[in-house]
């Protein structure tokens, strides 16, 4: 089958999952092979956590990623660092102009502060993250600041964000070459109270690849 979804990558696919609307994700990733996440439907936000696979408290940390490239939106070549100052994974390729990492994950708690005690019984991504943590021991105090993939946080000139629009739509991805051996997770954000998913959460599509013989 001839799949324009898989162009550009490595002709060993690892895996081929869809992530259900609302719903939590993570795999083990290995040093060289690429993760493919692929906007199925558009505007839809993938949150987004790294751990390295050795030792679970070197994790992604925006404040080194952004530090370290000297910029706050995440491109193709921005490299994504962890806690200890070492690159995690890279961005090789994507078809969105940016991706944010700074407007964090949405929770019950900013849910019902921001839009009311009526949306307490939404699970949030910070759930997602949790419930995909825990099968690997992990906490509450294991969750920090995260990525929002396909999600639009712009900054005005004088520094106030918004949380508006994607500029992603149906078919987009990004692609991370892992640097080390890592456990992505990914929050397929059920979020309904703000544009950050066209109050309508869809599939993400996940693919993993890799050279032929190295696994
Ligand atoms: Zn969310």
């Amino acid at each position: 089958m001839n799949d324009t979804a898989l162009a550009g990558l490595p002709r060993n696919i690892l895996l081929d999952e869809i992530v259900p609307a609302r719903a939590p994700w993570d795999h083990l990733v290995r040093e060289g092979e690429i993760l493919r996440i692929i906007d199925l439907e558009g505007n839809q936000s993938g949150d987004f956590l790294m751990y390295a696979a050795h030792d679970d408290t070197e994790r992604y940390s925006a404040q080194d990623t952004i530090a370290a490239q000297g910029n706050i939106f995440l491109r193709t070549g921005s490299v994504l660092m962890s806690n200890e100052g070492r690159p995690m994974a890279e961005i090789v390729g994507t078809t969105v102009a940016y991706h944010d990492t700074i407007g964090g994950a949405c929770s019950c708690e900013s849910n019902t502060l921001r839009y009311g005690h009526h949306t307490k019984a939404q699970h949030a991504c910070v759930e997602n993250f949790l419930s995909s943590n825990a099968r690997h021991g992990r906490g509450k105090r294991d969750m920090v600041s995260n990525i929002n993939w396909f999600m639009n946080v712009p900054v005005e000139s004088d520094g106030t964000l918004g949380i508006v629009d994607g500029i992603s739509a149906a078919g987009l991805y990004v692609d991370l070459k892992a640097r080390m051996d890592l456990i992505a997770v990914i929050s397929n954000c059920p979020q309904i109270n703000n544009p950050c998913n066209g109050f309508n959460p869809t599939p993400l599509r996940v693919v993993i690849a890799g050279e032929p013989g190295r696994r």
